[in-house]
């Protein structure tokens, strides 16, 4: 399939159907036109999954990313609409026997809250381990696993234009306030940070942050440019805007406000990066998700690109190898393939390691090195981000090379460890050290880490960063 596609100029002519954002919830699944050539007891089924797990869709994704003659296999709609297999038979049975007979809606939470207690709300220590501790009380919103960078979750960004049906960060949309994790308060944010002279990153995210109107968006990201704070030298956006409502760039009242905020950012002498999750190339195929990408490039952020690797979706060589040589047409970088995580309606979304691995070197073979700036397959787990780097065969036994690429204790990042091979495992946990060994060579350390509650190596001894040079979009250290 040719993928050579015209990149249309941002013009708002060819852009002014569907700029008005609609959205549909689990109470408006029945509003959805193309749904209606589905049967009652289809529809129904949308309805006992939606119940338990998040879901929200809007027009554009509706009308410009599904392909509705190609219904239920196209991979927009598995991204999107909730499948039946999503929950275990006997979930899916307990939530469709309380709405067959109308239950009250205390019940029907109820269940809900049961059965999502059952799918791994907060995977890879989020709660317990990557809170960080600032005089004496845990910091709300925020997260601190590696070293150099913090993650904020805005509390007014906990939403999405859409949302993903293998969403990781699920427990965030539904409602109940002590799986949430977000915070109101930057304040707290830039304590913690003049505290922090080893942190260099800071990345917001969600939900998508850019939900938010720039004008709110802005109280976040001001704060974060003061001199005192020169050690924090990229702000990191995650979103999905960019795929599923890319409109926010190009014709969103606020649009220009949002690139006039990119380009401040560049002004203030820090690098702003997009890290934009794209599950399928379809995404950057439409005009409108080009013009988006033109536009955000031009105001000086960058775009990185990354998703997770999922059954159903991408789990396709071409898939992968298509998006990879898009996202560098269009001027933005791959970033990461990502193991999907271990929470949610994983056992629908899996794939096994050693497939994902087989897939991205195939899809990796098949684009010019300017695209091989892509890594994965990675594990975002409880140790650190870890790379299924290749299978080998060492003194007759059939081994996972593995790497983190970040890691709790930042000496681990690049020491390779071996893990025997497993065609069917699909986390970190199902693996078992190679060559006899007991246990993986980050243990112990691991156990001490979650014991204290303290990264033993991080701080002090981090000399200051030098200032940067700034001249227009080039930099020297
Ligand atoms: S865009 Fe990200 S946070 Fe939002 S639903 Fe998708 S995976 Fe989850």
């Amino acid at each position: 399939m040719n993928h050579a596609i015209k990149i249309m100029a941002p013009g708002h002519e060819a852009l002014t159907q569907n700029t008005r954002f609609q959205v549909y919830t689990e109470r408006q699944l029945d509003k959805i036109r193309p749904l209606e050539r589905f049967t009652k007891e289809q529809r129904f089924e949308m309805h006992v999954v939606a119940s338990v797990l998040p879901f929200r869709v809007n027009q554009y994704v509706i009308d410009e990313l599904i392909d509705w003659n190609n219904i239920p296999a196209d991979p927009v709609f598995q991204l999107t609409f909730p499948q039946r297999n999503m929950l275990e038979p006997e979930d899916f049975e307990r939530m469709a026997e309380a709405l067959r007979r109308d239950a009250q809606r205390s019940e029907i939470q109820a269940i809900a809250v049961d059965i999502r207690s059952k799918l791994n709300p907060h995977p890879a220590g989020q709660q317990e381990m990557n809170v960080p501790v600032f005089h004496g009380e845990p910091l709300p919103g925020t997260q601190h696993k590696y070293r150099e960078t913090v993650l904020f979750f805005p509390s007014q960004g906990q939403t999405c234009h859409a949302y993903c049906t293998y969403c990781f960060r699920w427990a965030q949309f539904v409602g109940i306030d002590e799986l949430k994790f977000a915070s109101r308060e930057v304040e707290g944010l830039v304590a913690y940070l003049l505290a922090h002279r080893e942190v260099s990153s800071v990345l917001l995210t969600g939900g998508d942050p850019l939900i938010m109107k720039t004008s709110v968006l802005r109280r976040y990201v001001e704060p974060l440019l003061a001199p005192e704070l020169e050690h924090i030298t990229s702000i990191r956006i995650g979103t999905k805007a960019l795929g599923y409502w890319p409109y926010r760039f190009v014709t969103d009242p606020d649009a220009d406000d949002l690139l006039r905020l990119f380009e401040e950012v560049r002004a203030a002498g820090r690098h702003i990066a997009l890290m934009g999750h794209y599950t399928h190339p379809r995404e950057l195929e439409t005009p409108v998700a080009q013009a988006a990408i033109q536009r955000v490039r031009r105001a000086g952020a960058v775009v990185r690109c990354q998703a997770p690797i999922v059954r159903h979706v991408n789990d396709k060589v071409r898939t992968w190898a298509n998006m990879w040589r898009l996202q560098v047409q269009l001027g933005a970088v791959p970033y990461y393939m990502f193991v999907e995580r271990d929470t949610g309606p994983k056992n629908y979304f899996e794939v096994p390691l050693a497939k994902s691995l087989e897939i991205f070197n195939q899809a990796f073979r098949l684009v010019s090195g300017l695209a091989r700036t892509v890594r994965g397959p990675s594990m975002s787990a409880t140790p650190g981000k870890v790379l299924v780097d290749g299978v080998a065969e060492v003194q007759g036994e059939q081994v996972f090379v593995l790497k983190f690429l970040q890691a709790r204790d930042p000496d681990w990042v690049g020491k390779p460890f071996f893990a025997r091979f497993d065609p069917d495992a699909t986390w970190l946990d199902q693996l078992v050290p190679a060559f006899g060994v007991s246990k993986f060579f980050f243990e112990s350390e691991l156990r001490k880490i979650r014991r204290t509650h303290r990264q033993q190596a991080w701080g002090d001894s981090v000399p200051d960063r030098r200032r940067s040079v700034v001249f227009g979009h080039v930099e020297w250290e």
